[in-house]
């Protein structure tokens, strides 16, 4: 199905004059179709700046957005279709039901909304029984999995999750994060996600650092001790890593 994401000499700043911040500095990186990759660095270090920039939510000054090979500004029309974005903060309209709230990328773009198809995306993150609840009415972890059902229900190539366990508790963000790795693994779905946690980290295949808008490093299937023990080669006060 596709779903490779490359950035190729990647640099984007923000502000003028004495403000100007240089958020990305060079940067290449592919994350290749069907793999979990984390992004860790420093606060700062451009994290969310890469991930808004590699799903076209933001504007690069140099460099290329590639999705399997094309140029994401010439799919910009397509890229709800294309992209799925899961947030720390959920971003659920309040005044929708679980159910409401999954069929809505649906009626933006105006497409049909099949009911056995959103039984299927509320069953498949676990909340069969929640569809026609209210965010305020659900748990963290729950609303966390209706954004997930969310950004599924298009079928995107790929997922852009910016600290997705950020609000929840350490229980709780294992069954997001279990989620999330099982979209790779079921339905071959790249999905890319900024972390400050290790145990988040440790759910992925590959693990790249960034520091000051450049990529550092990577670990391949990192653990919670390979990553603490990178976490621990930094400079001291560079780390955010928490314990989970
Ligand atoms: P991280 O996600 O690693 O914490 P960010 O990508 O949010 O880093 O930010 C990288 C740098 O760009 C920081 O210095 C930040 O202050 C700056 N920055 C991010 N977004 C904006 C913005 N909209 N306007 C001005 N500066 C920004």
């Amino acid at each position: 199905m596709g779903g490779t994401v490359g950035l190729t000499g990647v640099h984007k700043t923000y502000g003028r004059g004495d403000n100007r911040v240089q958020a990305l500095d060079g940067v290449d990186v592919d994350f290749a179709a069907g793999t979990f990759t984390a992004i860790m660095g420093p606060s700062g270090s451009g994290k969310s700046t890469l991930l808004q920039c590699a799903a076209g939510l933001d504007r690069v000054d140099v460099g290329k957005i590639l999705l399997d090979g094309t140029p994401l500004h010439t799919l910009s029309e397509l890229r709800r279709e294309h992209m799925g974005f899961v947030f720390q903060s959920f971003n659920l309209m309040p005044a929708l039901t679980a159910r409401q709230n999954i069929e809505l990328p649906l009626r933006l773009a105006g497409r049909p909304i099949d009911p056995a198809a959103i039984d299927k995306g509320l069953a498949g993150v676990g909340l069969a029984e929640r569809g026609e609840h209210r965010p305020a009415e659900l748990s963290g972890s729950q609303q966390q999995r209706v954004a997930i059902a969310r950004a599924l229900v298009t079928r995107p190539k790929v997922i852009f999750a910016d600290e997705p366990t950020g609000a929840l508790d350490s229980r709780t963000a294992r069954e997001v994060l279990a989620l999330l790795r099982g979209v790779v693994e079921q339905h071959g779905q790249t999905v890319i996600m900024v972390t400050h946690d290790p145990v988040a980290a440790s759910y992925s295949q590959r693990l790249v650092f960034l520091a000051d808008g450049r990529v550092t490093g990577e670990l391949s299937d990192p653990t919670v001790e390979t990553v603490a023990l990178r976490m621990a080669a930094l400079e001291p006060g560079e780390s955010e890593a928490k314990p989970c």
